[in-house]
Parts: structure tokens; sequence; C-alpha cells
């Protein structure tokens, strides 16, 4: 149960167990891999393993007061470390937060907080752009203390690769030192990014990213409220991490789907005077990201298309959406959906790399209409 928290990873899961199990606890870890992949979760569940007051064959129990003060990341043996603002005059030596104004610390208490609700969510405070010294040195004071009578103490450095140099080394100095009773947990998903002194003293755990099954699935467990058909088009989208998953289940995607259908029938049907306007009027309101998911999610149902089209039914994304499909594919029977499908991924990357919005989306709409309509 304990393991809970952490979705998929299980291989991640078995080695962590093992080393707890067969009492072979590095002195230091290097969690690494692809962003959004659980890394901070599993840190924090493995913290949760390590202190427990009865665990029982590499589970934590859950309900112990342990458990629950480490899940709520408000453990004296849990010290969670993430980038944050420099303080107003910091000096190296100062506590971390003692320069920093109230309003700073109120924003980093709530991301804590929302970081223990849910352990995928994305710390992101304002101009906290590295992992500070100061942060690094109090790892040492908080070790010199005297320990808790119980378990071990579990420092997490998460996005490890935010540390700059002299936060490094200070690192460097105390992984060169280890404690008995202590636990390093670095996190990051640019470990390339690390001195390869620090990397050489850390046992590596590699993060895999998560299969769509595992996106689906985990997204429906958290949020019961939320559509299946909205949860299969996220798990799609999602490339997967289940942070960015999570990111997406704010958006409506179901209706941003039908805005591109329509979008979509507007090109095929009306004439460019038509329809350039029809683009204009769509792109309106909505952002960079906005126009990608929209250009995503048409991706999905011309791919959808096209799997009908190769009598692949089976293979579909959109399973509302059988009828307009099954139309779509006897009207335009000569339609060449890969080099659409190629279009629209085209699209997609001037629009990440900041080329003109109504420019991108015009060039794709004549595409379209030539690799559709054929004439
Ligand atoms: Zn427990």
């Amino acid at each position: 149960m304990s393991w809970h928290s952490v979705i998929g990873q299980e291989r991640v899961k078995k080695i962590l167990q093992r080393s707890f199990t067969t009492n072979k606890i590095s002195h230091a870890y290097l969690f690494h891999g692809p962003e959004g992949t659980g890394k901070d979760a599993a840190a924090i569940a493995f913290s949760k393993l390590l202190n427990c007051e009865h665990p029982d064959n590499g589970n934590s129990c859950n309900t112990c007061s342990n458990c629950k003060r480490i899940s709520s990341l408000q453990h004296p043996n849990l010290q969670f470390i993430v980038s944050m603002p420099v303080g107003k005059n910091e000096k190296e030596g100062d506590d971390p937060f003692k320069n920093l104004d109230q309003k700073t610390i109120t924003e980093y208490r709530q991301a804590i907080a929302d970081k223990a609700e849910n352990p995928y969510y994305r710390i992101n405070l304002a101009k906290a752009n590295t992992i500070k010294i100061n942060s690094i040195r109090e790892i040492r004071k908080s070790i010199n203390l005297a320990r808790a009578e119980h378990g071990k103490k579990v420092i997490v450095i998460s996005g490890a690769d935010k540390m700059n140099d002299s936060a490094a080394n200070s690192l460097l100095k105390t992984l060169e030192e280890p404690t008995p009773n202590t636990v390093i947990i670095l996190t990051t998903s640019n470990h390339d990014k690390l001195l390869p002194t620090i990397i050489s003293r850390c046992q590596m755990v590699r993060f895999e990213l998560l299969r769509e099954e595992e996106v689906r699935k985990g997204l429906i467990e958290r949020d019961k409220t939320l559509d299946e058909q909205q949860a299969i088009l996220i798990s799609k989208m999602a490339n997967g991490s289940f942070q960015r998953a999570q990111e997406l289940t704010g958006a409506d995607l179901v209706s941003q789907r039908e805005e591109m259908i329509d979008l979509l029938r507007n090109i095929l049907a009306r004439s460019p005077s038509v329809w350039m306007k029809e683009i204009e009027g769509f792109l309106g309101p909505k952002d960079r990201y906005n126009v990608v998911r929209s250009l995503m999610l048409l991706n999905l149902w011309v791919r959808d298309a096209m799997m009908l089209q190769n009598d692949n039914g089976d293979a579909i994304v959109n399973l509302d959406q059988q009828e307009p499909l099954d139309k779509f594919i006897a009207h335009f029977d000569q339609a060449d959906l890969t080099a659409v499908i190629n279009a629209i991924e085209r699209a997609i990357a001037l629009v990440e790399k900041n080329i003109y919005l109504s420019l991108v989306l015009l060039n794709l709409a004549f595409d379209i209409r030539q690799f559709i309509v054929r004439r």
C-alpha cells in the first residue's frame, strides 16, 4: 500500500524494497529519468519506508505517526530541498529562509503543502532558479543534530541539477563523509548537468517513461470525476509524464477537440476566404500551448481515421467518435492521411518554435485540403 502514491515504476520499487529488506541501504541515491515520472514521489515513499514503525516486507504501514508525518512533509527526519529565491543581502552561512520576505515564505509553504497533497506537483517558486548553497549547508547542520530515536534521516534534493557550483561543491563534501543513518536522495531529469564526482558517489536509479495505461489508471484513481474519454486523450498526450497528464486535466479536451473538428470541416468544405477568418477567430484568445494542445487533439483524431481506413478500428482513441470518423473516411476515400499527420506534426514543431501562429495554421490548412480533398 505504501508505494501506492507512486505510479508504475515497478522495477524501481523492487530495487528500493530489496535494499530495505536486505538492509543494504546506500548513503546516497540519484533518482534520474524523464520529467514527471515519479522521482520525487518515490523519494517520499522510500523515506516513509525507512522511518515506518511497522514496515512489512518492503512496504510501510502508511498509518503510523511517522508515515503520516512523512506523507505530509512534516517530519523532522525528512528534509525536502528545492530551488529557492536568494533573499535580500543573503550571505553565505545564513539560514536559507532568514532573508526572504513574507510573501515568498507563504508561497514556499503553500508549494510544500501542494507537494504533500500531490507528490507529482511541480514546485515552481517565483525567481527560484537555483538550489542555494545555504540550503545545502543546512543539511550538515541537521545531520549533526541529535538523530531521531527511530528510522533514518532522509534528505531529498529535488531537481538537484539546479545546484549552483558552490552548492554542488558543498554537497560533494557531505557525500564524501557519509554519516550513519542518513540517506541523501537526489532527483533530476538532467543528470548530465551534475558533477561526475557527485554522480559517482550515488547509487543510480533510473526512472522510465510511464505507459499510457499507467497514466490513464493513475488519473482515474486520483480523480473519480474524470471522464473516461478525457482520461484516454490525456494519457495519449502526456508522453509518459504523469505531471504533464495532471497539468492537462484542467483543460476541457473534449470541447477543444470538437472545436478542431469543426475547423477541419470548414477547411474541407468551404472557400479559403471563409476559413481564413475562422482560423483568426480560433486563434484569437489562445496562447501557444493551447494551440499545440488543439493540434495534438486534431492529430489524434486524424490518426483514428487512418486506423479505420486500415481496418484497425480496435486501435482508435476517440472512442466516442466512431460515427463521424466512419463518415469522414467514407466521404474522403482518397485522402492521404499519413501526409496529413506529418503536416500536423510539422505545424506543432513550428508553433513550439515560436513561428507566427496564423501563418503556420494557414499553411497547415492548405496542406490538409490538398492531402484530403486531392483535386
Ligand atoms: Zn508506518
